[in-house]
């Protein structure tokens, strides 16, 4: 397969309410769906104005929505690896194409019978039963994956849960990510590079977004870590005094890298960095 026109050659295509606007695509997102059919996450995507630009069947067969140059709403609040300007309401969704995998990810309650492989899941500090996804899928997947990367200035394919981190464990523990974004040809290799300065010295790299969560590593002055994206939560944990109404909230704690692996290591509080990607009205409540 190749692409022409900015669409995948080959592929039915399905209309879906929403309209996004000109992009160019700079990151490929992945996606499961939690429907069993492309039918079903259409009609659930039409009800809340939502879209991907590409669905793929449990058989692999898949569908283009729209052409790759045009955004489709399916990241939500996300930042990933950003330069600056980093504020509440970021989205990548202006500058990536998402691909949907029909999968309905741990959706099979907790019996020790239920189909899938138990897996843990940080995000919910819980084991749960994650559905295998096919081979034909995944080969699917892989295939207009090659091809994107093929045609964009594309930097990195990425799971939902790498640019909205701490929400949705999404594709999940069962799908090979970085199969996928060893295939990128011109990789951004790391996130936004600051130093550790923190009035007694030290910084301590947390499992969680919380200061209560287990300890990784402690980290000193001048220490060089790289942010890959800022954690999402709860009102409580905001940035920001007031910061309207969401359902999830852009908080102090980043993903970071810190030893250039470009790899996540754990998280900080920005407010013991010397510099963050953050907006500079939004950096000044830190
Ligand atoms: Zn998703």
């Amino acid at each position: 397969m190749s692409i022409t026109g900015n669409f995948v050659d080959g592929l039915a295509k399905i209309k879906l309410k929403h309209v996004g606007v000109n992009q160019t695509p700079r990151l490929l997102v992945i996606h499961y769906s939690v429907t069993d059919t492309v039918a079903a996450a259409v009609t659930a995507l039409d009800a809340a104005t939502l879209g991907y630009h590409i669905l793929i069947e449990k058989d692999g067969t898949a569908f283009q929505t729209r052409r790759f140059t045009e955004s489709a709403a399916h990241p939500g609040l996300s930042n990933w690896k950003s330069d600056s300007g980093v504020t509440l309401g970021a989205s990548v969704s202006r500058g990536s194409i998402g691909i949907c995998m029909m999968n309905k990810g741990f959706a099979f309650g907790g019996s020790p019978s239920a189909p899938g492989k138990l897996i843990y899941n940080p995000n919910d500090a819980s084991m749960q039963h994650w559905e295998v996804y096919p081979d034909k899928l995944v080969a699917s997947c892989r295939r207009i994956a090659q091809d994107i990367l093929a045609t964009y200035p594309v930097t990195a394919v990425v799971g939902h849960h790498d640019v909205a981190i701490m929400g949705k464990f999404d594709p999940g523990p069962l799908f090979d990510l970085k199969g996928l974004d060893d295939l990128t040809p011109n990789p951004k290799p790391l996130g936004f590079r600051t130093t550790v300065n923190s009035p007694d010295g030290t910084l301590t790299v947390r499992e969680e977004t919380n200061s209560g969560s287990k300890a990784l590593k402690v980290l000193h002055n001048g220490d060089v870590v790289h942010i890959r994206s800022i954690a999402y939560g709860p009102k409580a944990d905001c940035i920001h005094p007031s910061p309207g109404s969401r359902k999830r909230y852009l908080t102090r704690w980043a993903s970071v890298d810190i030893d250039a692996s470009n790899t996540h290591a754990g998280f900080v509080n920005m407010k013991f960095l010397a510099s963050t990607p953050l907006d500079p009205g939004l950096a000044a409540f830190l």
